[in-house]
């Protein structure tokens, strides 16, 4: 008889903003997986997607209950969870909103993913319990993305973002500085914005393009990026280039803009956050006074942040 495991599943990457999350692992590594800036599962060691049995996932709920944590909050991973299948991600939500009364589900979702799901879908995803998805939006520009074959349009984020916000969805953008290059970074930046001014998300979380090599401390194969960099079609942002594209990205944010914008990864070169209809001139001002100090400041702190996950 196969004897059930004691410990649950730990999720490969989470959002920062759910370390207090109870975390449950749905799939394992992420099925698109082509995006040429990410490669992230196979380098931290996910080499192939799996989904996993309901019935596992349900036991890995039960002995975080038992653990008796007092998380209030849960998260879904890994990449795509909803691959797991729309009936098998409401089983599980509604099973775990049984069993531990939490305040707040959330999970990592592709954009086209929840496309696909239509209303409907996404009607149903919110009736189980979701509050909120967690999407790498990375860029608004249909050329970006499609060079970095996302897999998602600017036409399908907004269509989806709208039927999550009339479900009641709340909706965080991860959005990716430098991933223009050095040659597209005014339109990626542009298109970025243009598409928050119309989606309005709750939040926007800014990340820094991570480059990472095979012999990096994990050693998994390298970012697939580096292949368009040696042959020439790709040119990295500057560190410099990066904050002139987080300060022209909130320059062109609405004033109006309810969203809040939150520099909450290490790898940014300034940390800047608020809610934009309240404090963008004060972030622009920070951005500013950054870029104002001595060159040779700028760049000793370029080099202490350094590329990180
Ligand atoms: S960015 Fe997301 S969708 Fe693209 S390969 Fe990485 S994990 Fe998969």
């Amino acid at each position: 008889m196969k004897s059930k495991r004691e410990m649950p599943e730990t999720l490969i990457i989470r959002p920062p903003s759910e370390y207090r999350s109870l975390l449950v692992r749905l799939t394992r590594g992420c099925k698109w997986n082509r995006c040429r800036f990410c490669g992230l599962y196979p380098h931290l060691g996910e080499l192939t997607f799996s989904r996993r049995m309901v019935a596992d996932v349900k036991h890995d709920i039960d002995l975080l209950r038992q653990r008796n944590l007092k998380s209030e909050t849960a998260f879904f991973g890994d990449a795509d969870p909803l691959q797991i299948g729309l009936t098998e991600f409401i089983e599980i939500a509604r099973y775990l909103r049984s069993v531990i009364p939490v305040k707040r589900l959330t999970s990592y979702a592709r954009a086209s993913t929840l496309w696909k799901l239509k209303e409907n879908g996404i009607r149903d995803l919110a009736g189980a319990g979701l509050d909120r998805v967690h999407i790498g939006l990375e860029s608004g520009d249909a050329e970006t993305l499609n060079y970095h074959r996302k897999g998602q349009s600017p036409k399908m984020v907004e269509e989806a973002t709208e039927w999550l916000k009339e479900a009641g969805i709340e909706v965080s953008f991860y959005v990716l500085l430098g991933l223009g290059g050095r040659e597209n970074w005014q339109k990626h930046i542009r298109e970025t914005a243009r598409l928050i001014n119309k989606t309005k998300p709750e939040f926007v979380r800014i990340r820094r393009l991570w480059l990472y090599k095979s012999n990096s401390f994990i050693s998994g194969p390298e970012c697939p990026l580096y292949a368009d960099i040696r042959a020439g079609t790709f040119t990295p942002q500057t560190p410099e280039g990066t904050v002139h594209e987080l300060r022209l990205f909130i320059e062109m944010l609405d004033k109006y803009l309810a969203t809040l914008v939150i520099c909450d990864h290490s790898n940014n070169y300034v940390h800047v956050s608020g809610r934009i209809r309240e404090d963008k001139n004060d972030m622009l001002s920070a951005i500013d006074d950054f870029l104002r100090l001595p060159e040779q400041e700028r760049e000793q702190h370029y080099e202490t942040v350094g590329s990180r996950i």
